[in-house]
């Protein structure tokens, strides 16, 4: 990384052991040494330009802008080659800098009038442009400053006639360490050398973690520091599934992390062979074992792991990562490209799930005091039925095209049901008039997180054909603890006695009902809560793809029967520890091996 990039020298002031804490966005453990890469401050020097030469400045920025056009489709095809078409499209940000008429005219004005070489006027111009989008208060839109400063920094040095940072200066295996990646830095590293990302800067959201989730790279964002704290060379720890790094691990952490990675690769190992085995207990007991989806791009891991369809298809991701309204056409691609990579297996997509922590920039929504308890969700989207009626048209067209399911979230009542069900008929009819052919049958499901919604179960069955609980609002609003916030973390109990009691009245009506029950929530992803739910009698369990094969180990480890036994223990326990101890003792019995994961 030598021209883009130096590595760092400092003095750091971690301790052997010390453990730094982020977010986990990638799985996985690793350890090796780091490569801290620190963006070089471009520099660029002034000169003047004699008016006889302007016409070749100008030229030059031109020339410019086609060789970083080139060598930007260039990185895109080789994404699309290595990982799936999705995570290219994150380079569409750059080529749009590079098509920009004001962006583009302000250079050729500045070499014009300022008279000045045009790497400083394509500086200025462009610290003009991030300068402006710093001041918006909005993450989605700060992190395309990283887009913006990627692509200059790109054009200026084709402008000087530096070379791009080559993928052979990495010669042996790293985890690389930065305040924040620009998409092609991490798009340029050699998959084989690089094992691992941490950087200070980033969410979920983030084109490090779309991008480490895609090369299945283990990958921690927002570590606040970690520049700070190593140096190049430094041994680093990093497990991507805690979103932890222990600087230089103590042999005690060494060999607590081999135990549990011994673990896991044997029961990685073994779950390759599981993957087209079904998830069925010892005793001949299936369930549907799905996965959970943001974007299109995921559906590679869905068929990777062995999961039976997509159980949740969070569509609101595909506005927030675009940081704005998706067209229904826009979105007709998306879910054809979904439903037709899986098909015949199901694809479960729910409607919008906007509002509460999940804002979409320049919506212009009335600021709320209470979003959580305010206007969020299905709740939103029966207030602008234009709208909604837009996104179900879209899930409607996609569905000749595979088994795509419709699922409407946060519902509190029957009559929501009955209203967005009346908003889809009214959608089948303008698909009928326009001669576009839809899933005239398509199957409709509400989610069960909301307590209102568990106890009133048997109702709301009449009007759907499945039930798939959002555990992780279901804990919250039964508990009234928010779920993200860490103060009250530890009255987030799935356990809860409470949480317990709902989730059974749910499975019981939809059952009664005749229809199936699954489970969408992050309770799901727990091994150690398998038993506990499939004793309860839930049909389906739906959780993020690189958990299935775990999921499915503890679903094939326990006895139908022995689960029914447990659930019937939990109903009575008297408190979340309590229910929990009875959970460990069963895994300890069926699978211990798990419990080392967990
Ligand atoms: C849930 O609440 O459990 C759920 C699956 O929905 P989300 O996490 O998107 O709110
Ligand atoms: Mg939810």
């Amino acid at each position: 990384m030598k021209s883009d990039s130096e590595t760092s020298e400092r003095i750091k002031d971690a301790k052997q052991g010390e453990v730094l804490v982020g977010i986990g966005v990638s799985p996985g453990v690793v350890i090796g040494p780091v490569l801290v890469v620190v963006a070089k401050v471009i520099q660029v020097v002034e000169r003047d330009i004699p008016l006889e030469e302007i016409e070749a400045e100008i030229s030059k920025f031109e020339d410019a802008l086609i060789e970083t056009r080139r060598q930007i489709q260039e990185i895109q095809e080789n994404l699309g080659v290595r990982t799936v078409k999705g995570d290219a499209g994150i380079f569409d940000a750059h080529l749009m800098v590079l098509d920009d008429a004001t962006f583009i005219s302000s250079v050729i004005s500045g070499i014009k009038t300022k008279k000045k070489n045009v790497e400083l006027i394509v500086k200025e111009a462009a610290d003009g442009y991030a300068g402006a989008l710093a001041s918006v208060e909005d993450n989605y839109i700060r992190e395309r400053i990283a887009d913006i400063r990627d692509v200059i920094r790109r054009i200026i040095r084709n402008l000087s006639g530096d070379t791009a940072p080559s993928r052979e200066e990495l010669q042996h295996k790293h985890i690389i360490v930065a305040r924040d990646l620009a998409p092609s830095e991490t798009a340029s590293l050699r998959k084989d050398m690089v094992i691992g990302f941490a950087t200070d800067l980033g969410s979920p959201t983030s084109h490090t973690a779309v991008m480490a989730r895609a090369l299945e790279i283990p990958a921690i964002v927002g570590l606040r520091e970690i520049t700070e704290k190593v140096a190049t060379g430094d041994e680093v720890l990093i497990d991507g599934n805690k979103g932890i790094v222990i600087f230089r691990p103590t042999p005690k952490q060494l060999e607590e992390y081999g135990r549990v990675a011994e673990a896991r690769k044997n029961i990685e190992r073994g779950l390759t062979s599981l993957k087209s085995e079904p998830a069925e207990t010892a005793d001949g007991h299936r369930i549907v074992l799905s996965a959970n989806i943001g974007q299109a791009s995921e559906v590679e891991s869905v068929i990777k792991y062995g999961a039976q369809g997509v159980g949740l298809f969070r569509t609101e991701y595909l506005y927030l990562s675009k940081g704005t309204i998706v067209s229904e056409e826009e979105q007709a691609e998306v879910y054809k490209k979904v439903a037709a990579t899986l098909a015949p297996r199901p694809v479960i997509i729910r409607t919008l799930d906007l509002g509460g922590d999940k804002f979409l920039p320049g919506a212009e929504l009335p600021a709320e005091t209470n979003p959580f308890l305010g206007c969020r969700s299905i709740r939103l989207s029966l207030l602008q039925p234009k709208h909604f009626k837009g996104q179900l048209r879209a899930i409607l067209r996609a569905s000749v095209h595979g088994n795509v399911k419709i699922m409407y979230p946060m519902i509190s009542s029957a009559g929501e049901v009955v209203r967005a069900n009346e908003l889809l008929e009214e959608a089948k009819g303008e698909l009928a008039a326009m001669g576009v052919p839809f899933q005239k049958d398509i199957e409709v499901g509400a989610m069960v997180e909301i307590p209102a919604a568990a106890l009133t179960a048997d109702v709301i069955a009449k009007h759907v054909k499945f039930f798939s609980l959002g555990t992780n609002d279901l804990i919250q609003y039964t508990i009234a603890v928010d779920r993200g916030n860490e103060r009250v973390a530890y009255l987030y109990e799935p356990t809860h006695p409470a949480v317990l009691k709902l989730i059974q009245m749910t499975i019981d009506a939809g059952h009664r009902n005749g229809i199936w029950v699954g489970v969408c929530g992050e309770m799901a992803a727990d091994p150690l809560m398998t038993p506990l739910l499939l004793g309860m009698g839930v049909d389906e369990l739906s959780v993020s793809s690189a958990v299935v094969p775990l999921v499915k180990d503890a679903v094939r480890c326990v006895r139908h029967s022995g689960a029914k036994e447990l659930a019937k223990i939990a109903l009575s326990c008297k408190s979340a520890v309590e229910v929990l101890s009875h959970c460990r003792r069963m895994m300890n019995e069926v699978a211990p091996e798990i419990l080392e994961l967990v």
